[in-house]
């Protein structure tokens, strides 16, 4: 059996809690991993000075593959997004984020089953532009949105669809008024689409699109969205499928990739063992699929799916009423995860 070097980053607020949980029951299917523990955000400030040491990055590029609990980003002032760092300094360009409804979740409907493809480096979405090849414009413009950036994205999203058997990709923009920037993302993504004519393909307006996804979500399959959209649909999505709690995401990139959830630290829930871990666990089953480990990511996602369904060993946001006493606490949805996988074998 292969044993895998996973870079784990815990994060802080929430993150420690939510990934000792999902290691637990990552570590459960039986699968072996050599976790390289580095810190990074505000626990690696008080040790190296930085939220993002060098060796943090050096890790991931040696192991190519992370695990990685929300970051706090101050707002207003303080150090830049770690998060965004992170994304750039690896090049992690494609954030993928399946929006998948589990029964007995809070789903707008049961069939909710869409990815979102994000572009993870580009778009500054700074709302002021010229027309291109204007003297003080083009710099900014290419800054915004790059035809290597956008081609490089929409393949992604094509790849991904035909990998997974996916049908359409819906390139997702606002090319009707910021013509230069989402117009060259729109025209870039109409010449891939060209290539790739055994999946379909349409584009939407960022503002419909968000309203199609609550009407008539099942025409829509894998969604490419500029950074901004994609980061606000992403949100959207999670609504639809009962909260940011089973939101998983995945950063991919040409050397590598970070697993985290779509969520951030939330610090009022700091250390009190109460949040839902199970988007973290998500990316987690995310992760065994990069890594090739299918059975296991098949045996883990059914797992997280039973514990749902029976309602029991959920932590409050999958409850009804959110004040309910019933509720159990971040590690022992990770027991009740462990003992479905038990069970199962
Ligand atoms: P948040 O996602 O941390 O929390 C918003 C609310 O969503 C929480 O108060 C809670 O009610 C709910 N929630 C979030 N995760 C949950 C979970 N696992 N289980 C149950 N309920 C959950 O968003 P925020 O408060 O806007 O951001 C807090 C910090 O996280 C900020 O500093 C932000 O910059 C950062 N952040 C980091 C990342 C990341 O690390 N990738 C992503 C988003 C936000």
């Amino acid at each position: 059996m292969t044993r895998h070097a996973v870079t784990l980053i815990p994060g802080d607020g929430v993150g420690p809690e939510i990934c000792d949980a999902s290691v637990r029951v990552l570590e459960a299917t039986g699968v072996e991993f050599d976790w390289d523990l580095q810190q990074a955000g505000e626990a690696a400030i008080a040790e190296f000075g930085t939220p993002l040491p060098d060796h943090v990055l050096e890790s991931i590029r040696k192991n190519k593959v992370a695990l990685k609990g929300p970051i706090t980003t101050p707002v207003g002032s303080g150090f830049r997004s770690v998060n965004v760092a992170l994304r750039q300094a690896l090049d992690l360009y494609a954030l993928v984020r399946p929006v998948r409804a589990y029964k007995g979740a809070h789903n707008l409907r049961d069939d909710l089953d869409f990815i979102i493809v994000r572009e993870n480096t580009e778009d500054i979405y700074a709302g002021l532009e010229f027309e291109r090849g204007t003297p003080d414009a083009e710099h900014l413009i290419e800054e915004i949105s790059t035809v290597s950036g956008s081609e490089r994205i929409v393949k992604f999203a094509f790849d991904y669809a035909r990998r997974n058997n996916r049908r359409k990709v819906t390139a997702v923009h606002k090319a009707n008024i910021m013509k230069h920037t989402d117009g060259l993302f729109l025209s870039v993504a109409r010449q891939v689409a060209a290539k790739n004519t055994d999946i379909e393909f349409e584009d939407r307006i960022v503002d419909n699109m968000c309203m199609q996804l609550v009407l008539r979500p099942k025409e829509y399959d894998v969604l490419c969205c500029p950074n901004l959209y994609g980061d606000i649909i992403s949100d959207l999505g999670a609504g639809m499928i009962g909260g940011l709690g089973l939101a998983p995401g995945a950063n991919i990139g040409t050397n590598g990739a970070v697993f985290e959830a779509t969520h951030g630290s939330a610090p009022k829930y700091a250390g009190q063992n109460k949040v839902n871990p199970m988007a973290v666990m998500l990316s987690g089953v995310m992760m065994l699929r990069y890594l090739e480990e299918v059975a296991a990511a098949d045996a883990l996602e059914k797992a997280i799916a039973n514990v749902i369904a029976l309602g029991e060993n959920v932590t409050y946001d999958l409850k009804e009423k959110r004040d309910d006493p019933t509720a159990v606490g971040t590690s022992q949805v990770a027991d009740a995860v462990i003992a479905q996988l038990k069970a199962a074998v």
